[in-house]
């Protein structure tokens, strides 16, 4: 595991490019592996001795103290995920011309064509299928009888889909994937050539900003920008993601449910809020007593 400077040394060099994203991974070392997170070094340690303040920020206790992140660094994975998407979507907005060969190609190679029966008369979709009656098929629409639906041929539908992607003939889910098993119409199989394009093309730049953005959530993480130190007592009693510096003093933390922090709030509150919480441990402890907790 880096320090934090090593790790704040380890992104200078891969923005000037003195390493490349393969080197800065290796240096990075094996915690890009999901949940493998040993941020507890010496290194850690002794920073986070100089950080702790020495009292609570939310009741200014001074027992126990302990340092809260109120921020958690994501996955490596869920940055590559996020990247990807804006490469996706740029290549989409460019609206780049595929030839349609090309398209052909794709779509036959990745995806099973499952073809809508048609009637042979009117060409309405998904005619009703008969169990005992013959002919075996008869159209809800023009109500012709007949042994066999007609099917567009793909190369037919792709023509469409290029001539007009709104037509009706080419909304349906007739693609499946062969390696999701999910379903697919033309529109969707394209969004997915292109986002297979604009990643390999790519992939380098995506893992290179994915990886940045990562190291920067790390380093985040492990300067202690986002914490707060608390007792005990408040590090269990609150939820500390609803806390917020309080507007009145902007030292000490406050749940979002209280207008200031402990120390700011007028004397006869204070005494109140005393007063509430010595009722209820009075309370925990007759409870306690006759084994009612
Ligand atoms: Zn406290
Ligand atoms: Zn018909
Ligand atoms: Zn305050």
């Amino acid at each position: 595991m880096l320090t934090y400077n090593e790790l704040i040394e380890l992104r200078e060099k891969l923005i000037n490019n003195e390493i490349s994203i393969e080197q800065a991974k290796e240096l990075y070392g094996n915690d890009l592996k999901e949940g493998k997170r040993s941020w507890h070094t010496k290194d850690w340690k002794n920073r986070k001795a100089e950080i702790i303040k020495d009292k609570c920020e939310i009741c200014s206790s001074t027992e126990v103290l302990t340092l809260q992140h109120l921020s958690h660094p994501k996955k490596f994975a869920d940055y590559l995920l996020e990247v990807k998407r804006t490469y996706a979507k740029n290549q989409i907005n460019s609206n780049p011309e595929i030839e349609i060969s090309v398209f052909r190609k794709y779509a036959l190679e990745k995806y099973d064509y499952l073809p809508i029966p048609l009637c042979p008369n009117c060409r309405n979709k998904n005619p009703s299928e008969r169990v005992r009656k013959m002919p075996k098929y008869r159209c809800t629409d023009c109500k012709c009888e007949f042994d066999e639906p007609v099917y567009i041929e793909v190369n037919e539908l792709i023509s469409l889909f290029y001539k007009n992607v709104d037509a009706i003939e080419v909304q349906d889910k007739c693609f499946v994937s062969k390696k999701w098993r999910n379903q697919h119409n033309l529109s969707s199989v394209k969004y997915w050539f292109l986002r297979e394009n604009a990643t390999e093309i790519n992939a380098e730049k995506i893992e290179k900003e994915a990886f940045l953005l990562y190291l920067n959530d790390n380093i985040k993480y492990l300067s202690f920008e986002d914490t707060i130190t608390t007792c005990k007592k408040c590090a269990s009693s609150y939820d500390l993601f609803n806390m917020e510096l309080c507007p009145k003093c902007k030292t000490n933390y406050k749940s979002i449910e209280f207008k200031t922090c402990f120390d700011c709030l007028p004397e006869e509150q204070q005494k109140f809020v005393l007063a509430s919480r010595e009722f209820a441990k009075q309370m925990r402890d007759i409870n306690k007593r006759l084994d009612i907790d």
